[in-house]
């Protein structure tokens, strides 16, 4: 079947290239109204945002006027129960056919409602928000990383919270936020009320926008520019039901919610952006012709193995990101998050973990890589702006570098491989023994005997203060 463009067939790679088997009747036809909003909106959208670093605010209008924001809620919420095959799909869609500021803006929008949707049940505030997000077009966002621990976003070194009588007060400092002062809302992770020290103790909570302190009109990056991810202050006092779970559940929520929804949501995003590239590449080199040898560009062989391998390693990323979203609808009862109701422990996504993460290892090398791939297959052309594949190429490196970096994300996987999930140490707690010992084994006696003392008034001083 051709896939059409409006009026026109699709300029890119046909339907006989896209892993439509994955989908049920209902998702094929939300992909092609998805498609022609993107055609229609967002994409005219996606130039308007790049051009004048803009936040793509009727982008996101247009996502929730076709019940997409709360997508993954139940339908006991007035939702749609999107499953996760449905909301790989998604992404890739918008960022295929629209506008990649907007699938990101989309991505941390939907990590945040999978850690409200996880903790829903018997908190009537994150449920009377879930029921209002699309009818009033309620952008979230999830605001995770501290200034000072970098990509590591689960690591919230010097954000904090405490009881009040009024309910809690949390103060945060973000360094980055998509939609950072565009948001309606935010969730947001900080250590612990009752926090003793163990970063792992984390807690969840949920903002409103005149409680923060954003920063809009401040991004000014390489690209991605309607994504406006800027620093955000929070120091607010708020009421008892926005925490979201309970204190400590935290941790539990980023294994269980945050990661494997970010993790999916990086692949179809990433998917689509270098689908995207391979797409207004293929309209490129398909018409332009060298009259000398009457032929195209996309004629000579070179050209042709180029899109043999980028179309291969797409294909293998996207039924990668498609098979993990299979696997996580098999073991929820197709994508429910109503199973935590009657099991709030339950952990059925976690076990995805190292996949989840391969996949978002995998999608965003290809972005990069690809989008390379093809700025050379069109040559100086595809340098200009016009074929927009230069805005593509600006777009496709961000989420090599978004938390966790490739580099993180590859030693994270490779650690698990080698020696287990418990040897990756999420919070720097574990001592390395061989190379605490190693170093020391350095020192002469004078030099152990300054170790030694340090250590003794570490030790009393700590004994005083109990
Ligand atoms: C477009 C965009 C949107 C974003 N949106 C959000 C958002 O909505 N919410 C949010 O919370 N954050 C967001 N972020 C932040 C993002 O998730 C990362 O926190 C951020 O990109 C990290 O940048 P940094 O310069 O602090 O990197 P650093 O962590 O300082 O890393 C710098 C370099 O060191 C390497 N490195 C770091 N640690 C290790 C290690 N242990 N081993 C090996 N190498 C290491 C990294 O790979 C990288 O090459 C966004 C970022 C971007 C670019």
């Amino acid at each position: 079947m051709t896939k059409m463009w409006g009026d026109e067939p699709y300029y890119g790679l046909d339907e006989e290239f896209d892993p439509q088997w994955f989908l049920t009747e209902d998702q094929k036809k939300l992909q092609k109204e998805l498609i022609e909003v993107c055609r229609k909106v967002l994409r005219p959208n996606a130039i308007e945002s790049d051009r004048n670093n803009t936040y793509p605010r009727k982008n996101v209008d247009a996502l929730a006027e076709l019940g997409l924001l709360a997508a993954i809620a139940p339908k006991k919420y007035g939702c749609r129960a999107e499953n996760h095959v449905g909301i790989v799909m998604i992404a890739e869609t918008i960022a295929r056919y629209g506008c990649p500021s907007t699938a990101l803006i989309y991505m941390m929008h939907m990590v945040a409602v999978a850690g409200l949707v996880y903790r829903a049940h018997g908190n009537a505030e994150i449920q009377k928000l879930l029921r209002r997000m699309d009818k009033d077009a309620l952008i979230g966002t999830a605001s995770y990383t501290d200034p000072e621990t970098g990509g590591h976003f689960w690591y919230p070194k010097v954000s904090g919270a405490k009881r009040v009588p009024e309910g809690w007060h949390v103060q945060k400092k973000a360094a980055w936020t998509t939609s950072s002062g565009y948001a309606d809302w935010y969730i947001s992770q900080t250590t612990s009320p009752d926090f003793k020290g163990n970063y792992a103790d984390l807690s969840v909570f949920l903002f409103y926008k005149d409680e923060v302190k954003g920063s809009a009109g401040k991004w000014d990056a390489m690209g991605m520019h309607g994504n406006q991810s800027g620093p955000v202050e929070i120091d607010a006092i708020i009421p008892a039901d926005r925490i979201v779970g309970w204190p400590g559940d935290g941790a539990k929520s980023n294994d269980e919610a945050i990661d494997p929804l970010a993790m999916l949501m990086y692949a179809g995003s990433y998917n689509g952006v270098a689908l995207a590239c391979i797409d207004v590449a293929k309209r490129h080199v398909t018409r332009k012709a060298h009259a000398q040898y009457g032929r195209r560009v996309a004629d000579y062989p070179t050209i042709q193995d180029s899109f043999g391998r980028a179309v291969t390693d797409a294909q293998a990323s996207r039924l990668f990101a498609f098979g993990l979203a299979k696997a996580l609808d098999d073991a929820t009862e197709n994508g429910s998050w109503e199973i935590y109701e009657k099991d709030p422990n339950a952990m059925p996504r976690a076990r995805f973990s190292s996949w989840a993460f391969e996949a978002k290892l995998l999608s965003t090398r290809l972005s990069s890589v690809v989008s390379d791939m093809m700025l050379q297959a069109c040559g100086g052309r595809g340098y200009m702006r016009d074929l927009e594949l230069e805005r593509l190429v600006r777009d496709s490196k961000a989420g090599w570098v978004m938390g966790p970096s490739n580099e993180i994300t590859a030693q994270l996987i490779g650690k698990w491989a080698l020696f287990g999930p418990e040897a990756i140490d999420w919070w720097n707690q574990r001592v390395d023994e061989p190379v605490l010992m190693n170093e020391l084994g350095k020192l002469d006696e004078a030099g152990k005997r300054r170790i030694i003392e340090k250590l003794r008034s570490e030790l009393t001083a700590g004994k005083a203060a109990q």
